[in-house]
């Protein structure tokens, strides 16, 4: 089996069905996995596929801090506070990506039929000719790939895993229906130990303020840095050049923008611009070939799913995949099985996005929450609270539950 992308989709599956004694390539077009920005907030439906992965609890290794809370600020005023675990069986706990697919690639290395070819991309897809589209005929078989230096790899079933703007995917035909993101992101990380007085003004809290400045969130990422993502319109231009911090603290609580105006230059970097693409492809296998992860459903980061998902499929794809003897029924069983799942969840980050939205872009509704925070805010927490329930448990079972390993608390 050949794998393409070593993101969660992509390592998560290479270990699984390496593990079954399965002969597997992994291709992944970057040397390392310290690309510029990758998330880092699990779920709890994200922290049982790493049980199904036999890696909760997470190794001490993968850098991790459990959320305290959330947190809404609108015009400078908290609007309500929301605890962890939120009633689940586990906070949302950020993980460093990094360390995570270090760790899923060091364990498949360890079992025999797994080779990694790192620093290699694909450019194209192999076909069977004598299945190539006629009317009337079965739909063309994918048989391998073509990597950049002309080289070939054939592979009786190619997967997929390679991130939102998947080649593969198109490559192949399968259509995605793209869905408009309410949002780009702008990424900053404010260094620490420089930001140690914001995050532990933070006490492990996610924040998200909205003002008339502007709208952005931030959190202590596991490494310690503090992570700010500003929201654009999609399409926008960035504010001309500025103080970034005056900007930040314009719209933010009386007591955070002090500690936002206090950081050095030099320990803010960035911004990063995430362009965000949300969608789900039609079809997410033809022959030969299978779709996961965003390559199958880009995912808005709104709530923090799509590493989850990611990692959901791929415990779900290796169930069916190992020792599959009829590989198209295999690839239909693993679409019907997922499919509902990020339906779903990609339905309630619209809703969840679409109030935002309103949010961000009304001035009076936002100085109406303001006035009224004390009485409205409690009632709002435990709406927000419930509302949350299956973005963060999943949508659905990814294994037998009986067959999980319970989840002991973290380290
Ligand atoms: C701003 C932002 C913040 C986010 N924050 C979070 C969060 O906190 N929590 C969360 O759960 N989700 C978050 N997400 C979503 C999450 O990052 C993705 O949904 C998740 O990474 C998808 O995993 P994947 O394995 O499918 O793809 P990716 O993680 O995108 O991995 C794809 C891999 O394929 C490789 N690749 C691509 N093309 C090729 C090629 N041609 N040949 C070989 N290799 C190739 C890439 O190098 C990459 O390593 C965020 C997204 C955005 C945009």
């Amino acid at each position: 089996m050949l794998i393409v992308g070593g993101g969660p989709a992509g390592a998560a599956l290479a270990l699984q069905l390496a593990r079954r004694g399965g002969a597997v390539t992994l291709v992944e077009a970057s040397r390392d996995a310290g690309r510029q920005f990758r998330g880092e907030a699990l779920m709890p439906s994200g922290l049982d596929a790493l049980a199904a992965l036999e890696l909760w609890p997470l190794p001490a290794a993968i850098p991790q801090r459990p959320l305290h809370g959330w947190r809404f600020a609108v015009q400078g005023q908290t609007l309500f506070e929301a605890q962890e675990p939120l009633g689940s069986r586990q906070p949302c706990t950020l993980i460093d990506q990094p360390a995570l697919l270090q760790e899923l690639g060091a364990r498949a290395k360890a079992c025999p039929g797994m080779q990694r070819l790192s620093g290699r991309a694909v450019v194209d897809l192999l076909w069977d000719p004598s299945t190539a589209g006629a009317p009337g005929r079965e739909p063309a078989r994918v048989t391998g790939v073509v990597l950049s230096d002309g080289s070939k790899l054939r592979a009786d079933l190619v997967v997929a895993c390679d991130g939102r703007s998947s080649l593969l995917r198109q490559k192949a035909g399968l259509a995605l229906e793209q869905e408009r993101s309410p949002i780009d992101v702008l990424w900053f990380e404010l260094a620490a130990p420089a930001s140690a007085e914001l995050a532990r003004w933070l006490e492990g809290r996610f924040l998200t303020v909205l003002g008339d400045g502007g709208s952005f969130a931030l959190f202590q990422s596991a490494r310690g840095a503090v992570q700010l993502g500003w929201a654009l319109d999609p399409g926008e231009r960035p504010p001309a050049a500025g103080d970034w911090r005056e900007r930040w603290a314009a719209a933010s609580p009386a007591a955070l923008a002090l500690l936002l105006r206090r950081l050095p230059a030099e320990a803010c970097s960035g911004p990063v611009r995430l362009s965000v693409q949300v969608g789900l492809a039609e079809r997410w296998w033809r022959p030969g070939l299978l779709l996961l992860g965003d390559a199958a459903h880009p995912m808005s980061p709104l709530r923090a799913q799509g590493i989850n998902m990611a990692l959901r499929d791929a415990v779900v794809a290796a169930e069916h995949l190992a020792g599959a003897n009829n590989q198209e029924a295999a690839l239909e069983a693993i679409e019907r099985a997922r499919r509902p799942e990020i339906l779903t969840i990609q339905a309630l980050q619209r809703q969840e996005g679409a109030r935002g939205e309103r949010l961000r872009h009304s001035r009076p509704l936002r100085q109406l929450l303001a006035a009224s925070a004390r009485w409205i805010g409690p009632l709002l927490a435990r709406r927000w609270s419930a509302d949350q329930r299956q973005l963060r448990d999943g949508a659905g079972t990814i294994t037998p539950t009986a067959s999980l390993p319970p989840l002991p608390g973290p380290r």
